[in-house]
């Protein structure tokens, strides 16, 4: 897949300066690995998160921060948004998120924006999206290099699961214009998972993670299992209805009644206080994840009149009720896409600036059995910056990769975050309890990336003697106990027995139990190992070759000879 890499040929390796880039349409940031730890760089005005947005005064061109501000008064020359629309034609884009900034205009099925760059009274150019992207990268890219004392030259970028290959193309030619070579574009939630992965205390083991990925314009969920180090993307949901400006939209909503209540205009009906009202909204919103109450002030809202009040956390959360309940149900039904249940979840990586809201950290907790660690900063001590951990996987990924020559990146990296074959079953051994009772031991989990080869030690009978070994594939179904209905006492009108039914309605409120149990599947192979030492272990070795051949070894251990079967695909 060539169109993932840089197009013109980049430095040779031992001159590379690599970092990782997340290039959003509401903020992006870069990131730079030093021994082996990442770190998001801060632009000049002391920014991690850059606002995407451009904007031209007198000729002079701004960007971050700076430019998001020039939103209220010099909108028609800011552009804003506009990642989104990278390597797709006029028709297909949506420019709802433009309409306060410049508008998207339509050139032969190019999109283009139509700003004045060069002096504010001269005539407005045409700059087309690729243009705007490759502006706004450079200045990225400076700044990194200001940042770092050396000229930056290549990156690792992250882009949503589902940009397309012609989006893909849009980028790095866009990153190649601002004179950036692209090591390698990768996914978003697997850079969030490189960046967890990475941390020294974390003990790489085989596990299904939901990567929610809530940004301001778009929420994207995956639902990738890890195995082996190998990431394989099982489902995604990509969501317009449910990010952080409709949470920006309640709060805008909510201060805008107060404000008519107070001077009978609405602020939402003249553009510049709109712009007003939306920026310290949003910044009334981020106060809100932080503190439990929060001051909104504007001066000079609509018509000159200056307007300051407050919301606490518990009024924030009951007004944006129906956003949060949208964000559990994009999440539960990407888990469902994947054909999972929440129980087989073993972490939900919280990403994206939304992330950092409490409300939505704490309904996935609810939502999610205790066992499923939430990583988002309202539910883990450990979670990384929601807003930091894919520009810092980005740059992980960017120095583990900065040394190989640029064929040899293309050929490597390629299969091991996109679609590699993988086996759909679990496949274990099933023995016999001392119960009598058959259990099953998975050995390769399902969705393992072949090939992959593992092995497990199962003791023997207490006494030793013979060991039947029976492989089978295992799938999992959720066994749900409903609770013991608790038999009620006669009501016998005593003066207690409010109490008593009070109690009673509690017991009957107790949730039903849902568990994880195996359900066995197609026999794979069947092993006798005969005259087991008392005390002694098989050792039972499972091999699924890349064209999904299974191999099975059982031995005892210490013992000589043993039993070896291939199976076919
Ligand atoms: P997209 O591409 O979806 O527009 P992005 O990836 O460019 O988003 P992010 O920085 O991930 O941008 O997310 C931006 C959103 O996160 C904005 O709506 C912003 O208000 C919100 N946000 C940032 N910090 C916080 C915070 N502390 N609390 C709540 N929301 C926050």
């Amino acid at each position: 897949m060539s169109e993932s890499r840089g197009a013109k040929p980049g430095p040779e390796p031992a001159d590379r300066v690599a970092i990782g880039i997340t290039f959003g349409n509401s903020n992006s940031s870069i990131a730079f690995t030093v021994d082996d730890k990442a770190d998001v760089i801060a632009n000049e005005d002391g920014d991690r998160q850059i606002p995407t947005v451009l904007s031209y005064v007198d000729g002079d061109e701004y960007y971050g921060a700076q430019a998001k501000a020039f939103l209220v008064r010099n909108a028609s020359n800011s552009i804003a948004y506009f990642r989104e629309f990278l390597g797709k034609d006029f028709k297909s884009i949506d420019p709802t998120y433009c309409h306060a900034a410049a508008h998207p205009q339509d050139n032969a099925g190019n999109v283009f924006f139509s700003v004045k760059d060069k002096d504010a009274e001269g005539e407005a150019s045409s700059v087309s999206v690729s243009e705007a992207a490759t502006r706004y990268l450079r200045r990225l890219v400076t700044s990194a290099s200001d940042y770092l004392g050396k000229k930056v030259t290549s990156a690792v970028i992250t882009v949503p699961t589902n940009f397309s290959d012609k989006q893909r193309e849009a980028l790095i030619k866009a990153a190649n214009d601002a004179d950036i070579e692209v090591l390698q574009l990768i996914s978003d939630p697997v850079a969030a998972m490189l960046a967890y992965d990475a941390r020294p205390e974390t003990v790489v083991e085989d596990k299904i993670v939901v990567v929610a990925d809530l940004g301001g314009t778009r929420s994207d969920v995956a639902v990738v299992a890890s195995r082996g180090g190998m990431y394989t993307i099982l489902a995604t949901a990509h969501d317009y209805e449910f990010a952080g400006v409709q949470l920006d939209q309640v709060l805008m909503d909510h201060f805008a009644k107060e404000f008519i209540k107070k001077h009978t205009t609405d602020p939402r009906s003249n553009a510049k206080s709109l712009a007003k009202l939306r920026q310290e909204s949003e910044a009334t919103k981020k106060a809100l994840s932080l503190g439990t109450n929060a001051q909104f002030s504007v001066e000079s809202l609509a018509e000159g009149f200056d307007f300051s009040s407050t919301i606490n956390r518990l009024r924030y959360e009951m007004i944006g009720r129906k956003v949060f309940e949208g964000f559990n149900r994009l999440v539960e039904g990407v888990v469902k896409k994947a054909e999972l249940d929440v129980l087989d979840i073993d972490e939900v990586i919280m990403c994206g600036g939304t992330s950092h809201t409490p409300r939505i950290a704490n309904n996935l907790r609810n939502i999610f059995p205790e066992s499923t660690k939430i990583l988002a900063p309202a539910t883990s001590v450990s979670a990384i910056n929601p807003s930091e951990a894919q520009a810092r996987g980005a740059a992980l990924q960017a120095s583990l990769i900065q040394e190989y020559e640029a064929n040899d990146i293309e050929q490597s990296t390629h299969p091991a975050v996109t679609t590699v074959k993988h086996i759909s079953n679990a496949i274990g051994v099933v023995t016999i309890n001392t119960d009598g009772e058959e259990v099953f031991t998975p050995i390769m989990q399902a969705e393992t990336a072949v090939p992959a080869r593992r092995t497990v030690h199962i003791a023997a009978p207490k006494d030793g003697g013979d060991v039947l070994i029976k492989v089978v594939e295992g799938g999992t179904h959720i066994k749900v106990t409903k609770p013991e209905p608790k038999a009620k006492e006669p009501v016998n009108g005593d003066k207690d027995s409010d109490a008593d039914s009070d109690f009673d309605s509690e017991e009957e409120e107790e949730e039903e139990k849902r568990e994880k149990v195996w359900k066995l599947g197609k026999q794979l192979a069947e092993a006798a190992i005969r005259g087991v030492k008392k005390g002694g272990k098989v050792e039972v070795t499972i091999n699924v070759l890349a064209d999904l051949g299974v191999t099975v070894t059982a031995r005892e251990v210490g013992g000589k000879g043993g039993v070896r079967g291939n199976l076919a695909a």
